[in-house]
């Protein structure tokens, strides 16, 4: 686990798990770009207790959460190209890289 991988600013190596950015149940997969190593804090207790997500537009190494309220779920208006939540991930990280 590369100490990268952590959410940004969060340096606790604390228990360290792996968590799916994207979940299983809405197409997520085992690939790198889909898992964060998160410490025991961001883990179950921001994310799993009170409800954060990991951004999934941020890179594997600057992960970012998002606050429960601005959470909308992966759905884009109806007037842009649509991209699945995988798609989505791989252009916000090509467009990283680009
Ligand atoms: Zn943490």
């Amino acid at each position: 686990m590369a100490q990268d991988d952590l959410i940004d600013s969060c340096r606790s190596s604390y228990r360290l798990q792996t968590h799916h950015v994207i979940p299983r149940r809405d197409g997520g997969d085992n690939t790198p770009t889909n898992l964060a190593t998160l410490c025991w804090y961001h883990h179950h207790i921001a994310i799993h207790r009170k409800g954060h997500r990991i951004d999934p537009h941020t890179p594997p190494h600057r992960r970012r959460l998002l606050p429960p309220r601005t959470w909308t779920g992966y759905r884009h208006p109806t007037n842009v190209e649509y991209l699945n939540p995988i798609q989505q991930q791989e252009r916000a990280y090509q467009n990283f890289l680009d």
